[in-house]
């Protein structure tokens, strides 16, 4: 897929607006514009990778950095302490929707503990 084709691609570059609550070189986070929670944040990686099966052994860096990027985020919109859930969907049977890896910071209230 193109870039100019995928919509995380065009709000990293700032081509669809979003409300930012993050962004360095490699990560941009933004919130989420149908809400699941009180705080309902997408954390992504700029470059384009559909999933986490795109990521290669050489990329695991950024996927750790993403993740400080999250626990960081947690903090800051004020749910360490009361928790949170951090998920990514990946392919049909994961419920992914967008094809751009992205991966979900829940919280804000207690969350359903069903899986699927
Ligand atoms: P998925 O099911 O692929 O894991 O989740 C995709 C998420 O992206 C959904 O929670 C959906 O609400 C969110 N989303 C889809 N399009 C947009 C958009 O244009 N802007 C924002 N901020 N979120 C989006
Ligand atoms: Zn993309």
């Amino acid at each position: 897929m193109h870039t100019s084709d995928c919509i995380f691609c065009q709000i990293a570059q700032r081509k669809i607006p979003s409300e930012i609550a993050y962004e360095d070189d490699e990560v941009i986070a933004f919130k989420d514009n149908q809400p699941l929670a009180p705080v309902h944040l997408l954390v992504i990686p700029k470059r384009h990778l559909r999933s986490l099966n795109d990521v290669t052994s050489e990329q695991e860096p950024l996927i750790a950095h993403l993740f400080g990027v999250i626990r960081r985020l947690a903090g800051e919109f004020g749910v360490a302490e009361s928790g949170y859930r951090v998920v990514t969907n990946t392919g049909t049977d994961g419920g992914q929707v967008v094809g751009h890896l992205h991966f979900h910071l829940l919280g804000g209230q207690a969350l359903n503990a069903t899986i699927g």
